[in-house]
């Protein structure tokens, strides 16, 4: 399939599990893709743009440094994020600091820099990676539901605001996926990842947890034209396992 030749996007988040995943398949279907994360120097990209998205300055050039890099931008993917664990009196002010500027500051920034960039050449597509804790939280994990319900809910907003410029903004909201974000999580608390990624499997209505390319499957679905019509949109992925 070539459903994404002469499409230009800029990918965050691009060398963990699920961007990693969004990168490669773009790329396999034609795209021009510009990767952003920390470290991307291994990554095959046509555009390697490496920063911290705590940076502001970073985060509100990393449109305007993708078109010019690529030539043009029509697909912009907030994949990047951080997981804060614990409730409200567990977490610390670096805590939130992390959460709110990687979680819901850089994609705010990315986004209000993208949609000149993207109505100026008659619009274009944005995705964000939320998460379904931001759409009905779990427990013990404050920080991160309170960011990924920001995430849900800006996309809303802009996928009302903006769908007169022909730019349509969603998200997709993933139960668990195993990628290092799930992974790391079980190893500082004790577990090993592959008997606790086991045992987790069978909570999962379809049998296993998610693979990143079952996510990513859903962000290259929502940044096509198939999605023409989606706006605002925030889009369960989660082997029928709801947070209840
Ligand atoms: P991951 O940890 O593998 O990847 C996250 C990436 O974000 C990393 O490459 C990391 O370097 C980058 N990043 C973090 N802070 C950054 C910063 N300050 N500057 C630049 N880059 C930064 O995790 P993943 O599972 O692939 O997560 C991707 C997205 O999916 C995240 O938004 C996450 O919240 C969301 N999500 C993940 C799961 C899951 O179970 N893995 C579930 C729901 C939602």
């Amino acid at each position: 399939m070539t459903r994404f030749e002469q499409k230009k996007a800029l990918v965050t988040g691009a060398a963990g599990g699920i961007g990693s995943a969004i990168v490669r398949m773009l790329m396999a279907e034609g795209a021009q893709v510009a990767v952003a994360d920390r470290a991307v120097a291994g990554l095959d990209a046509s555009v390697h743009l490496p920063g911290d998205l705590l940076d502001p300055v970073y985060s509100d050039g990393l449109p305007k440094a993708a078109e010019a890099a690529l030539g043009g931008l029509d697909i912009v993917i907030n994949n990047a994020g951080v997981i804060a664990r614990g409730a409200v009196t567990a977490t610390s002010d670096d805590d939130w600091n992390l959460s709110l500027g990687v979680n819901v500051e850089a994609p705010f920034r990315i986004c209000r820099a993208a949609i000149p960039i993207l109505a100026a050449t008659g619009g274009g597509a944005i995705v964000n990676t939320a998460s379904c804790w931001g759409l009905r939280p779990g427990p013990n994990h404050a920080l991160y539901c309170m960011t990924k319900a920001a995430m849900a809910s800006l996309t809303q907003c802009m996928g009302m605001d903006h769908a007169h410029q022909g730019i349509r903004v969603n998200a997709v909201c993933p139960n668990e996926v195993n990628t290092p974000m799930l992974r790391t999580g079980f190893v500082s608390r004790g577990f090993d990842p592959d008997t606790a990624l086991a045992l987790l499997d069978k909570t999962v209505p379809i049998g296993r947890v998610a693979e990143a390319e079952d996510i990513a499957d859903v962000v290259l679905f929502l940044a096509s034209d198939a999605a023409r019509y989606m706006c605002g949109a925030l889009v369960e992925v989660n082997g029928g396992k709801a947070v209840a």
